[in-house]
């Protein structure tokens, strides 16, 4: 089969791969579109640690079942399928209590941090275990399947997050998880949404997503102004999507005493905390990790256009492209967003 190869660091490569060999409960899936992570790029250069190569990445796909294992129940070639990003062992602690984003065996589609080494799907075909599929509804393409996966990241955020009707929220960060939060903050119920970013492409991108305001951080005062639009007192939710010290210190400074702040970035393994304000405002932090059974959900509003995941699509292109979107991304090309590749 045609793959993308991460054949050493930074050094993506278009060619022939073995197809995988399927195991009792696997099944093997034709991919027909997969979406290029922020991770992607951002590891592919080895900084993270987690795509060591050889590797084939990718874990935001959707496509066609071409062959099942041996013991697949209920599942048969020619179903359109997706599959969650993490496949979890179904056997451990948390598995056990329905926390598989969490569980102690976990391998993610497209990441080799050390311990395992689990190709994706920026190839023709990926094997994945039955356990993390999902079956497509028929309105569904495959390159809206394809956006499932960060929506639902942005959903599991939201989901961590308490919130009361018609609170006011801040999102730190307006990337594709930021878009997609605010999208996740509306429909959960938030009154006045505020996205604060660098990027004033991305803050339009915001209101037109659902945010009330866009607040560019480098030109107004952004705790002065969400204080300014709260009373004074101060937003009741924040979530922080990007994961660095300033935007994090931010994010805390922007919440009302007795307030929640949801932390979904971690580009940066440690930050400061302002640990007088999160005690004596009596702050409440939440982490979240990737997602835990949202997809039916997340399928279904993408379905109905509940959410709009097309605005945030820049690109759809052939697989044997892929080195070159790649570059640009990696560039950090103004306005592009999500590509979504083809095989
Ligand atoms: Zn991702
Ligand atoms: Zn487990």
């Amino acid at each position: 089969m045609k793959a993308l190869v991460l054949k050493e660091a930074n050094h993506l490569v278009y060619e022939e791969a073995p197809i995988p060999q399927i195991g009792a409960d696997e099944v093997l899936v034709q991919v027909k579109a997969c979406g290029i992570c922020g991770s992607d790029v951002h590891g592919m250069d080895g900084s993270t640690g987690r795509r060591i190569p050889p590797l084939i990445m990718g874990h935001e796909a959707a496509g066609v079942i071409a062959e099942v294992g041996s013991g697949v129940n209920g599942w048969q070639a020619g179903d359109r399928v997706t599959f969650d990003s993490t496949i979890y062992c179904g056997e451990c602690y948390y598995c056990r209590r329905g926390q598989v984003n969490l569980c102690d065996n976990r391998r993610v589609l497209g990441v080799s941090p050390g311990e395992y080494r689990q190709d994706g799907a920026f190839a023709e075909y990926v094997a994945v275990p039955q356990r993390i599929l999902y079956r497509l509804p028929d309105g569904l393409s495959f390159v809206r399947a394809a956006m499932l996966e960060p929506v639902a990241v942005a959903f599991h955020a939201v989901g961590r997050t308490p919130i009361v009707l018609d609170d006011t929220a801040v999102v730190v960060g307006a990337g594709m998880i930021g878009l997609l939060v605010v999208q996740a903050l509306r429909l959960a119920g938030c009154g006045q949404i505020i996205a604060v970013d660098l990027d004033r492409n991305r803050l339009d991108l915001a209101q037109r997503l659902g945010a009330d305001v866009g607040l560019k951080s480098d030109e107004v005062d952004v705790v002065a102004e969400v204080l300014q639009r709260t009373t004074g007192r101060g937003a009741d939710v924040a979530v922080e999507v990007v994961g660095i010290g300033p935007t994090v210190t931010l994010a805390t400074q922007c919440i009302r005493k007795g307030g929640t702040l949801t932390l979904v970035g971690n580009l940066a393994p440690k930050v400061d905390l302002l640990l007088q304000a999160v005690v004596t405002r009596q702050l409440t932090l939440y982490g979240s990790c990737a997602l835990n059974g949202e997809y039916p959900a997340c399928m279904d509003m993408i379905a109905r256009g509940a959410i709009d995941v097309d605005t945030l699509i820049s690109a759809v292109a052939p697989l044997s492209d892929g080195v070159g979107w790649f570059q640009r991304l990696k560039g950090g090309e103004p306005g592009l967003m999500k590509v979504i590749l083809e095989p």
